[in-house]
């Protein structure tokens, strides 16, 4: 069994006498043959829980197992886990076929004709199978990504850890391969716990997503639902591309009143909000209605930019009572522009609210 589980781990730094929490309390299952990626903004302990995993860090508190077994407390070497960093780490003065069986010739008992077959099968798997007698520095840097794979899938391991493995490609060849991952994570069905800043790569690659922020887990759930039933407004905010828009409204008898426009709640909404007085309004710029002639929650608002993204257009648009601006995405085909006075409709069951602690109330 490769089911990966952390149990209330924190990690503590000492910065010079003061307490650095990296990771705070966290707490999750990884499947056996899950694909779990952790996302979060620079600095948010997604490394540190990565390496604590390897081994590479010590855990301060709390329990790292694979399976039922205990991890946290053996050397990294013992732990059955290979990673694959963003450098790649290869040795430089050995060709494509030393790397992949260095690891190899250190860790096991493997007969050396049996070490080549693996090293030659694999190296064909990735289609690095011409490449073997170069060294690192005469590959592209897709191909040295492909040999950094190669080397850990090799050591047949019960976890892949990867660490923005992806992040030196452009972004083209990136695509390209995080298909290609994914492809060869399901065939190789090996438990994988992928690190990235990138929330877009989160999305099209996890089975589940795991979001950080400042040390501490705010949701591990499907892409899907992280995107429609996030747990708080910092997830809400974090996923999806443009961001959710949010407004800060007071709640007033079952209509909530911001500053730039109002908004009248209906049975499940306002029975969510209850009697609290604050709330925050979320919608994605893909849910906002623009030009339309619904009869409620309809806004008149002016364009204030429009930026082409390719087969669609994010138009940002301003309230004429206030500064506050907001985004809406449309096909591209749509004519709109600067300065054109257009309706913008929030429709109820597209919308989002958070309480004053941030935590999602309604979905
Ligand atoms: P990035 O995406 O920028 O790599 P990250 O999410 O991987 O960031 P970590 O590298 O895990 O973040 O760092 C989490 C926090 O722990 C940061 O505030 C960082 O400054 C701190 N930290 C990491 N390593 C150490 C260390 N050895 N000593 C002190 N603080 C550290």
């Amino acid at each position: 069994m490769a089911e990966l589980t952390l149990d209330n781990v924190s990690k503590f730094f000492d910065d010079g006498g003061s307490k650095v929490v990296a990771v705070d309390d966290a707490s999750m299952e990884i499947q056996d043959g899950e694909f779990l990626v952790l996302v979060g903004p620079s600095g948010c302990g997604k490394s540190t829980t990565l390496r604590m995993i390897a081994g590479l860090e010590s855990v301060s508190e709390g329990e790292i197992r694979l399976g039922d077994e205990r991890m946290d407390n053996r050397p990294p070497r013992d732990r059955n886990i290979a990673m694959v960093f963003q450098s790649y780490a290869l040795y430089p003065h050995m060709t494509v076929r030393g790397n992949m069986r260095f690891g190899l010739e250190e860790s096991t008992e493997m007969a050396d004709g049996e070490i080549d077959r693996v090293v030659t099968e694999t190296a064909e798997m990735l289609d690095i199978g011409e490449l073997l007698d170069r060294k690192p520095g005469e590959l592209s840097g897709g191909q040295q990504q492909r040999v950094a794979l190669g080397r850990a899938i090799v050591r047949d391991p019960a976890v892949f850890l990867m660490d923005e493995p992806l992040s030196n490609l452009d972004a083209k060849l990136r695509s390209q391969m995080r298909t290609e991952l994914q492809r060869l994570q399901e065939e190789l069905g090996v438990t994988t716990v992928y690190v990235t800043h990138d929330q877009t790569e989160a999305m099209t690659m996890g089975d589940r997503i795991a979001i950080l922020d400042d040390g501490e887990l705010q949701q591990v759930a499907t892409p899907l639902e992280a995107y429609h039933e996030p747990a708080n407004q910092f997830v809400a905010g974090f996923i999806g591309e443009p961001s959710m828009n949010f407004f800060e409204m007071e709640v007033d008898d079952g209509t909530l009143v911001g500053d730039a426009f109002s908004y009248e709640l209906s049975g499940e909404t306002k029975a969510a909000v209850g009697d609290q007085s604050h709330v925050t309004l979320g919608i994605r710029p893909e849910d906002i209605e623009l030009g339309g002639s619904a009869a409620t929650h309809t806004y008149e608002t002016t364009v204030d930019v429009v930026e082409p993204m390719g087969n669609e257009n994010a138009v940002y648009l301003g309230f004429e009572s206030t500064d506050s601006t907001f985004v809406a995405t449309t096909g591209g085909m749509r004519r709109i522009s600067s300065g054109q006075r257009i309706s913008a409709h929030f429709p109820e069951d597209a919308i989002h609210l958070f309480d004053s602690a941030g935590e999602a109330i309604h979905n």
